[in-house]
């Protein structure tokens, strides 16, 4: 089913704020009626109604008294992944093992936005850790795609891309590690943005794979997304690897035509739905109509990527997730006997049979006998595909590929096979092996399931607004 939302871009709430055509509280009371509406898609962990209302009032009371101290963001209401940490409130990553427990403390991206005048309706279901393209791998259930309500939402910020399309709020705060925030906006007909590496502070952001990590938002408008992005970026004192130098400020109009690469190899993949070729064909046609240039790139090194990837994810995640030891965060099983037995069966039962599986792999790709073999190895492939993609940017500005080799499919029919699942993510690592910024937006439409198609921009790193 498709939902009309109220709205479909800030500057068009906070005219109407101003116009004083619509109160923040009523705005918000919209949002949580149009959660409880479509609960049954499974979007949303928890609602925040009492306080998301209080917030409303106490902005349309600034709004009135001093309009001067508003912030860039007053209007803007955002859900947030169950990855992210808001003080005081409940975070989980959708497992059993953070079952109940309370972030400490917010994310330095949180603080950014509600300093910035946005407003938290609630957080979003998710897979596991991050661990999945389908939001099927979540101690709290599915998701389903509010298009079609027996396929996916993707994952594995499924619950976020769906909190926008309810229109239950105006964008998602999501996490992408290798497409999470894409692939879902994609799977759902909007918009995802990966920011470059480092753009914005991970502190606060469950680990999955730290080299990989980037916040990320999905929302209905490129510029909703940009804004996002700069409020929440920037250097942190809780994160060496942040960017250092701000983000030039977004210029109002696009800048002129753009030298724009294609992958050759792509048309070729061999698990490529003729659809998605479709799509990208006429997209660049499309692009070449609106003034700018094509270029074709070449790029031998695709068979490489989901290996490469899911090697080194899972390196980082079984070291990251050995902090889960069944004393120190949330569950602990009541079998244990002894110290050995804690650890052995709290993370047994805490953890999902995907997570496991992934640490499993993980520590086997780092063990001593097969280190050289596979994770270092894997390090250096990375950085191949790193120096080939920058290559590509001395000759152009921006790199169109797709965004999954399918549109959302349905339930069930991946979730039985690991590898087919992991295969799907070929075209959205490209950007976190690389730490490239990256922009989904929608493309097209499947002309037999009618599911829409997205298509990505990636960017040099640092170069996100070329992608305005
Ligand atoms: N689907 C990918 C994975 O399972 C990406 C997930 C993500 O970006 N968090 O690792």
């Amino acid at each position: 089913m498709e939902i009309k939302p109220k709205y479909t871009s800030l500057s068009h709430v906070q005219t109407d704020l101003r116009d004083g055509k619509y109160t923040m509280e009523s705005l918000v009371q919209h949002y949580l009626d149009q959660a409880e509406l479509h609960a049954g898609l499974n979007a949303f962990i928890e609602i925040w109604n009492d306080e998301a209302l209080e917030a409303a009032r106490s902005l349309d009371e600034k709004i009135k008294k001093t309009p001067e101290q508003l912030g860039k963001l007053a209007g803007m209401v955002l859900s947030i992944k169950d990855n992210i940490c808001y003080k005081n409130h409940r975070v989980s990553a959708a497992s059993k093992i953070l079952q109940g427990f309370e972030a400490p403390y917010s994310a330095t991206a949180v603080e950014r936005l509600l300093a910035a005048d946005a407003i938290l309706i609630g957080r979003t279901n998710c897979d596991q850790f991050g661990m999945g393209s389908s939001n099927e791998n979540s101690i709290y259930g599915p998701v389903k795609n509010a298009l079609d309500t027996e396929r996916v939402p993707g994952g594995s910020s499924g619950g976020a891309a769906v909190s926008v399309q309810i229109d239950a709020c105006l964008a998602a705060i999501g996490s992408d590690t290798g497409g999470s925030v894409r692939q879902p906006a994609a799977f759902c007909g909007l918009y995802g943005l990966k920011p470059s590496y480092g753009r914005i502070s991970r502190h606060g952001l469950l680990a999955y794979g730290s080299s990989f990590d980037q916040i990320g938002f999905i929302g209905r408008n490129p510029t909703d997304l940009a804004l996002l992005m700069q409020i929440a970026s920037g250097p942190d004192a809780y994160d060496s690897t942040a960017i250092q130098q701000p983000l030039s400020y977004l210029q109002e109009e696009p800048s002129a035509t753009k030298r724009i690469a294609y992958l050759a190899p792509i048309a070729k993949h061999p698990s490529l739905d003729p659809e998605i070729k479709r799509i990208q064909e006429e997209t660049l046609q499309k692009l070449r109509d609106a003034g700018h240039s094509l270029v074709e790139a070449d790029f031998d090194l695709l068979e490489f990527v989901v290996p490469t990837y899911y090697v080194l994810t899972t390196a980082e995640a079984s070291a990251n997730l050995s902090r889960y030891d069944g004393i120190r965060y949330g569950y602990r099983s009541p079998q244990a006997q002894n110290l050995e037995q804690t650890y052995l069966l709290s993370r047994s039962e805490g953890f999902s049979e995907e997570v496991k599986r992934r640490i499993l792999l993980g520590t086997f790709v780092l063990s001593s006998g097969y280190y050289d073999a596979y994770y270092a190895q894997a390090q250096k492939v990375r950085r191949l595909i790193r120096d080939r993609l920058l290559a590509i940017f001395e000759e152009a500005d921006l790199i169109l590929i797709p965004v999954s080799t399918q549109a959302a499919w349905k339930f069930g029919e991946k979730n039985q096979d690991p590898t087919s699942m992991y295969l799907s993510d070929v075209f959205t690592v490209l950007a976190n092996l690389a730490g490239l910024p990256a922009l989904a937006f929608p493309a097209g439409t499947h002309s037999e399931n009618h599911m829409p198609i997205g298509m990505q921009f990636m960017a040099a790193p640092g170069e996100e607004l070329m992608m305005s």
